[in-house]
């Protein structure tokens, strides 16, 4: 399976965006919750790291990583080994990127995301747009026929809006999205 490059910038910042929002929804500390898959990205990759050396690297709490972990582990973006302290010899876990997992989420994101473009666009289909001229806030023709065409805020008269442009930009992003979709189910499929 391809593996996640940190290169592909905008791969990774939907990636991150992601553990964000569901670290919040969770209630835990977004920004600690990225910190901690990427230190896991970047150095836990031969034998995984354990939660000490977590918090040794990222001077957060234990309790709290065990926490991330359990998140990112449920999303299968990492994975774990059992090990043994050197010194005491209790058990300990080991915890390392999951790249087939990590690739799962983002094509699961992906078709979110796709789904939520092609509604948008069906919205811009389906209605016809009216714009204040002064501070350019948006109505449909509905709103805009309820306002007698005049702008509630300023009443500047709505001037009707062309939005081939935002149609054409949705339609080019959904394609893009499309085609990167049926690349991640082949390679899907070929593992
Ligand atoms: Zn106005």
């Amino acid at each position: 399976m391809e593996v996640p490059d940190a290169s592909n910038s905008r791969k990774t910042k939907a990636l991150y965006e992601f553990i964000r929002r569901l670290a919040f929804k969770k209630k835990l500390n977004p920004d600690n919750a990225v910190t901690i898959f990427v230190t896991v990205l970047s150095k836990g990759d031969t034998r995984g790291l354990s939660d000490e050396e977590l918090s040794a690297m990222t001077g957060i709490k234990q309790g709290e990583i065990r926490n991330i972990l359990r998140m990112l582990y449920e999303l299968r973006m990492v994975g774990y080994r059992r090990g043994r302290h050197p010194e005491t010899g209790a058990t300990r876990y080991y915890w390392y990127p999951d790249y087939s997992g990590i690739n799962m989420t983002l094509y699961w994101r992906k078709k979110q995301v796709l789904e939520k473009l092609r509604e948008r666009l069906r919205y811009e289909e389906e209605n016809t747009f009216f714009r204040c001229p002064r501070d350019g806030t948006r109505f449909t023709f509905e709103e805009a026929y309820e306002y007698d065409f005049q702008c509630p805020k300023c009443s500047s008269m709505l001037v009707e809006e062309d939005n081939t442009m935002i149609k054409e930009v949705l339609r080019e992003a959904i394609a893009r999205l499309e085609e990167e979709i049926k690349r991640d189910e082949e390679l899907l499929r070929s593992h």
